[in-house]
């Protein structure tokens, strides 16, 4: 199978959104009046970012799922993306499950496949993804990290640290049970984007983030662009991991202190971490039902500097949590 027949067999779609798909040197994209383009841009290197054996089917969704929720984090509705691709070889049994992982989840959020770049080399996924976002009288509605102001309280959407757990079972640190694992494995593998509720938080949400690299570290970057600090109530985040929840609970073969640093600080989350004004509680709790993702209020905002943990009591505690940077 020769470069044009593997595009033309698993990456050639019909378009219904997009003016020109793929073929062309170029697809062509017309956003609706009154929108602005959101754009941005993800890769997946194998070893650094995944299993050299991963299912391909859930290698396709995580791939465009992480960029999605780029565009959830904005608040941006997706259009379409392209896709980049180096493979060692044209492996049919590689390339048909991979495509039905990327494209059924493309399908589920009306996101088109209209272009992208194929080549010979070590495994290598880069996609781009563009959204819409609406400007209303003038004003970009896109969520940004820099919109939040002291006072505001700190939210998290669904649940933190299973990615995180389910890694360390994979990379053999601990032992979980079967249906433990499958689960975690569930949240590691194909990640669900908040792309329902990123839409809904436009307006509502004073700035916003997705975690990616782990919630400490990427609530930071909102911080730092917003010029504030905040606190987090580590009684409340410790409760997010949803492996510790269940009824035949992990919490019992994982110390607090893992716990804790796995929501914390786990990474592969791709939830939504963001900021609102106490007067938008209703609206925020609005925002969730609409998008039919449970959201948790872990924190405040506050003009001093800095991210800072508390227990239940309010006392503080010692951060010794940090995130994933790939070149520390
Ligand atoms: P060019 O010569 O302009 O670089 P190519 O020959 O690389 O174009 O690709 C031909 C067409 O196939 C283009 O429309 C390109 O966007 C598309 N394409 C190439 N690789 C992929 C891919 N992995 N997924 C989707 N579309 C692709
Ligand atoms: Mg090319």
């Amino acid at each position: 199978m020769g470069e044009f027949d593997l595009i033309a067999r698993y990456f050639t779609r019909p378009t219904t959104k997009a003016v020109l798909g793929v073929g062309d040197d170029c697809a062509l994209l017309q956003p609706a009046p009154g929108t602005q383009l959101a754009i941005s841009c993800d890769m997946l290197v194998e070893g650094r970012h995944f299993f050299p054996d991963v299912d391909p089917f859930t290698l396709g969704h995580k791939a465009l799922a992480v960029n999605l929720s780029d565009l959830a984090a904005c608040g941006a509705t997706p259009l379409a993306f392209t896709l980049a691709l180096a493979l060692p070889r044209a492996d049919e049994a590689w390339l048909a499950p991979f495509s039905r992982g990327l494209l059924a989840l493309a399908d589920a959020h009306g996101c088109e496949l209209v272009g992208g770049d194929t080549t010979q080399g070590p495994l290598n996924i880069c996609i781009t993804v563009f959204g819409e976002v609406p400007v209303v009288k003038g004003r970009s509605q896109a969520l940004l990290r820099s919109g939040a102001r002291a006072g505001d309280d700190v939210y998290v959407s669904g649940t933190l640290g299973d990615a995180r757990l389910a890694l360390e079972a994979l990379r053999g640190t601990l032992a979980l049970p079967a249906d433990v694992l499958a689960e975690a494995r569930q949240r590691l593998e194909q990640p669900t984007p908040r792309v329902a509720l990123g839409q809904a938080l436009r307006g509502v949400a004073s700035a916003a983030i997705d975690v990616s690299d782990g919630l400490l570290g990427d609530l930071q970057h909102v911080l730092t662009a917003s010029g504030v600090g905040a606190t987090i109530d580590t009684s409340i985040a410790i409760n997010l991991i949803a492996a510790c929840t269940r009824p035949d609970c992990a919490a019992g073969l994982i110390s607090l202190k893992n716990r804790l640093g796995y929501v914390l600080a786990g990474g592969d989350d791709y939830e939504l971490a963001f900021t609102a004004p106490a007067s938008a509680r209703e609206a925020v709790q609005a925002a969730a039902r609409q998008a039919h993702t449970p959201v948790t209020r872990i924190g405040r905002t506050e003009a001093e500097a800095g991210l800072r943990l508390t227990d239940g009591q309010g006392n503080a505690l010692p951060r010794s949590f940090a995130s994933f940077d790939h070149f520390a």
